[in-house]
């Protein structure tokens, strides 16, 4: 797995990664009760709350990340020509993870130069 990935396919993965996190505790919690008794109903009390928050950070992630995709920028990516979504001025694309940018200032290219290079060039 890349480290460097678009914004929305990095809060994807977060919420994939607090859900399993999240059952995984409560899963654990409640194998503790059955191996240590009463002794483990205070870990699986712990496992639970704990599994139920990331569970529940996990789905606001999701909600957040469903809301901004809506007003996410829908543009074909001029490295790998496919449609790719992206947040904020500068995002990465999601699928050859190249870095894009709405900013002319940010480009270290603009579509002038671009064009006159293409000129010069052919
Ligand atoms: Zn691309």
């Amino acid at each position: 797995m890349k480290m460097k990935s678009a914004k929305i396919n990095a809060f994807r993965t977060w919420g994939l990664l607090l859900t399993m996190v999240g059952m995984g505790l409560m899963i654990a919690g409640t194998a503790g009760i059955v191996f240590w008794g009463s002794a483990g109903k205070i870990a699986a009390a712990i496992g639970l709350v704990i599994g139920l928050i990331s569970m529940t950070a996990s789905l606001a992630i999701y909600f957040w990340a469903g809301m901004l995709s809506t007003s996410a920028v829908q543009l074909e990516c001029p490295e790998c020509g496919k449609l790719t979504k992206m947040l904020g001025k500068t995002d990465r694309c999601m699928f050859c993870h190249t870095l894009l940018t709405l900013d002319p200032a940010q480009a270290t290219l603009t579509s002038e130069q671009l064009e006159s290079q293409k000129l010069q060039h052919p």
